[in-house]
């Protein structure tokens, strides 16, 4: 039996907002194919060290965890700060960190406005352009930014994500195009519904809602905007991030891919 091929040996990835969810997806599918890796989040440490052993022992890599509150510039400039440190450099950044807030525009909390531009967006200009400058050094990187469907279209209740969402395409348009003769790409998956804590507590507040079961408010959820009334699942998303970071698609740069079930194709 001859040793597995993997596609990011030697290669090392920043994840934000990567102890649950697509994240953790994203985290995983890269270690899969080598790569060390360095997750950053919130929850109980015990857990998220759990986690990280996992992966360090699954997939024979080096994983590292740094939390920090990604709502805070200094703390976005520590993270990339630490893994340069830990991990020797960042050649790939997966800006996946975002919260979710929903309610119409008038009563939208200011607070929440805020915190949202900040981890969604600001957070991952941040991280960018600290890791650009070693990126360039080498001349290699990939950058993936968790975007959203909510990059591309609109929806009812979601001023803040959907401001935020649109801007992380932007940059990732920007960045591609600043990047465009390096070995540099920067693009933006836009997944539909994917089935993760934080889309548990949309499906609970609408189960709430229409008085049925958790099981009737996902249907129900699914079956407003997605028409393949299919969740995807964090590894789906993760296989993606894998592809990208992949010598195929060395050319595919300041892209948006919809993983969505055919939700931005009606
Ligand atoms: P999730 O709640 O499971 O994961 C969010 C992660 O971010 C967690 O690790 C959490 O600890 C971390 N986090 C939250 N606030 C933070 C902060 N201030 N500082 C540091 N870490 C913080 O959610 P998810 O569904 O996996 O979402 C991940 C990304 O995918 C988000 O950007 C979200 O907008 C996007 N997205 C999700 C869906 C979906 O259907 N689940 C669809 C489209 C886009």
């Amino acid at each position: 039996m001859g040793e597995k091929q993997v596609m990011l040996k030697d290669k090392t990835a920043l994840v934000t907002g990567s102890t649950s969810g697509i994240g953790l997806g994203m985290a995983r599918a890269l270690a899969a194919q080598g790569c060390d890796v360095m997750l950053n989040g919130f929850g109980d440490p015990a857990e998220i060290e759990a986690l990280r052993q996992d992966i360090a022992e699954t997939f024979g890599v080096k994983s590292f965890y740094r939390g920090g509150d990604l709502a805070q510039t200094a703390a976005c400039e520590e993270l990339v700060a630490a893994a340069e440190a830990q991990m020797g450099k960042v050649d790939i950044l997966v800006n996946n960190v975002g919260i979710q807030h929903v309610v119409a525009t008038e009563a939208f909390p200011v607070e929440k406005w805020d915190a949202i531009l900040a981890i969604n967006l600001s957070s991952y200009f941040h991280t960018i352009r600290c890791a650009l400058p070693g990126m360039q050094a080498r001349g290699w990187g990939r950058i993936i930014n968790t975007a959203s469907v909510h990059g591309l279209v609109g929806s009812v209740g979601k001023a803040a994500y959907v401001a935020a969402k649109h801007g992380v395409v932007g940059l990732t348009k920007v960045v591609a195009l600043e990047n465009a003769e390096a070995d540099i790409t920067c693009n933006a998956i836009c997944p539909g519904w994917v089935n993760t804590p934080l889309v548990q507590a949309q499906i609970e507040s609408r189960a709430e809602k229409l008085g049925v079961s958790k099981e009737e408010g996902a249907k129900d959820l699914l079956g407003e905007k997605q028409p393949s009334k299919r969740f995807a699942s964090p590894e789906d998303i993760g296989a993606l991030a894998a592809f990208l970071c992949s010598p195929a698609a060395h050319n595919i740069t300041g892209s948006t891919l919809p993983v969505d079930g055919g939700w931005t194709a009606q």
